[in-house]
């Protein structure tokens, strides 16, 4: 049998990228940063990204395609954003290669030499609206729902596969609005609709705010953050919709004539998730013996195994199986595999998440049932054959909802409000959970004066930053826990990822 991978609370970083790897997910690859998305990897992206797309389109949002490269000028045209990303941009200079004259392979060739320099998009505001500038003219045009599913590059230091890496996947929303409040609504329905599919499809609880000033999108007037809490008391942002103001449209002069005919900039948001939803999805709900995948994303929800192996009786039996799970829309795999032992394929089907297995043998089929058995809780039963299927639909969507059960009573277990800096350094070391060794602590919950100063000064001496300010946070007169200033309510403090 294959080595079993490392055990969160010894490390649970290495847990995490033994996950990744052993579960099929991605590989690091040749390139500094980039990651290989290995086909079970991609095919839950791919679930993802089908969820998330029609509830875009549900929400009046259709798909659009621009250029992967920027031209320099653009990104210096507002001048919050270009020193958010200048930091992180790959530049694009020459075209064009040519044999080395020493010998050496091929250089750049000097005469190939760009008039002006490109970027790689690391997010596609600035050629959006350019292009924008030439479609919107009066409020007839408005308002502008546009997607699009792309890959950008953001420079990235510190890179870890899903979470942060150098070139990742996305959604990117850019729409364009006749008002502020039409604008703002847009902004916090997006928050709305990802809030859902994190809930409702990965079962990951999540919290809905707004970032401070110190942690908004760069060029945004405020930015809306859905925020989950990871198995080892770390965060992680795990989708952001800002709201843009006038900002983008005063840069790159994009008016439009108002119903009283005059002239107004244009309103604007934009809003994304990434690849990094998966590193969520991983670290929500996987254990020690592999990935754990809510059914609703799992490329495959049920697998059956043949005990000890396939025989006509059982192939008989599990494509009886097979047809009346695919007759309910069930995504199900037989595994007639002959050259494993099912003992080998259990583990191996429960290293990769498969939410449910169905074990057929010869002795259970005399009686007439089959065994079946459920990833997240690892209970078995037996089930009457002819009624596998309808039980399976059944348990599928009970794992859902136990997963999501399960993590947000984990959640909201871990959320400590503090009231003094000493009990929030101690909150933020974890020192209280013994259970995983490199424990971030959970959201601390605690009240700030409102400044950067303050925000930069406790992240400085105890790593955990503002996460969110929650949106259904209630009022609650209070003093800082650093510097004792007075203030209106408490925010989500947290190490995050
Ligand atoms: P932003 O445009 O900066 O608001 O990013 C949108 C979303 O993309 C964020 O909320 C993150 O979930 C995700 N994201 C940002 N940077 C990265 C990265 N380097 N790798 C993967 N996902 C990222």
């Amino acid at each position: 049998m294959a080595k079993a991978i490392t055990q969160r609370k010894d490390n649970y970083s290495q847990w995490y990228l033994d996950i990744v790897k052993r579960a099929g997910l991605a590989d690091h690859s040749k390139v500094k940063g980039c990651m290989v998305i290995k086909p079970t990897g991609f095919a839950i992206w791919e679930n993802m990204r089908d969820e998330l797309d029609r509830m875009f389109k549900e929400t009046g949002h259709v798909n659009a395609y621009f250029p992967l490269f920027i031209p320099k000028s653009f990104l210096s045209r507002e001048a919050q954003h270009v020193e958010g990303f200048a930091k992180e941009c790959a530049v694009i200079t020459h075209h064009r290669l040519m044999n080395d004259p020493n010998g050496n392979g091929v250089v750049v060739d000097p005469d190939a030499k760009l008039e002006e320099e490109l970027i790689v998009r690391p997010t596609s505001e600035t050629i959006i609206w350019d292009t924008y500038k030439d479609w919107i003219n009066s409020y007839r045009d408005l308002p502008l729902l546009i997607n699009q599913w792309a890959n950008v590059v953001r420079w990235e230091m510190r890179t870890r596969l899903f979470l942060r890496t150098t070139e990742f996947l996305w959604q990117e929303g850019h729409t364009a609005h006749a008002t502020r409040e039409e604008a703002m609504e847009e902004a916090l329905q997006m928050q709305r609709v990802y809030a859902e599919f994190a809930e409702e499809y990965m079962a990951m609880p999540v919290v809905k705010g707004i970032k401070t000033a110190n942690e908004r999108f760069a060029g945004a007037d405020e930015t809306f953050t859905i925020e989950a809490l990871m198995q080892d008391g770390k965060a992680l942002q795990a989708g952001t919709s800002h709201f843009l103001g006038q900002n983008f449209a005063k840069a790159f002069d994009v008016k439009f004539l108002n119903k009283e005919n005059q002239q107004e900039y244009v309103w604007a948001t934009s809003w994304g998730v990434s690849t990094r939803l998966l590193g969520g999805l991983i670290m929500t709900h996987s254990d020690d013996d592999g990935l754990v995948i809510p059914p609703k994303l799992a490329p495959t929800q049920v697998v059956i195994v043949p005990i000890p192996k396939p025989g006509p009786e059982i192939g008989e039996a599990a494509e009886k199986v097979m047809k009346a799970l695919r007759g309910r829309g069930i995504r199900v795999k037989f595994d007639d595999d002959e050259k494993n032992r099912p003992g080998f394929k259990f583990a191996e089907h429960e290293m990769k998440g498969i939410p449910v297995r169905i074990g057929i043998g010869k002795r259970d089929l005399e009686k007439g049932q089959v065994e079946i058995a459920r990833r997240d809780t690892k209970e078995k039963t037996f089930v009457p054959i002819d009624e596998a299927a309808a039980y399976i639909e059944n348990l599928l969507a009970e794992i859902q909802n136990n997963l999501f059960e399960r993590a947000k009573q984990f959640r909201d277990d871990n959320i400590t409000k503090v009231d003094n800096f000493d009990d929030f350094k101690e909150a933020v070391s974890g020192n209280g959970n013994a259970e995983i060794e490199s424990w971030g602590g959970g959201f601390v919950s605690a009240h700030w004066d409102g400044t950067t100063e303050t925000e930069l000064k406790i992240k400085e001496l105890t790593k955990a930053t503002i996460r969110c300010i929650p949106l259904d946070n209630e009022k609650e007169e209070g003093q800082c826990v650093l510097t004792g200033k007075p203030s209106g309510q408490r925010v989500l403090f947290a190490k995050a990822y």
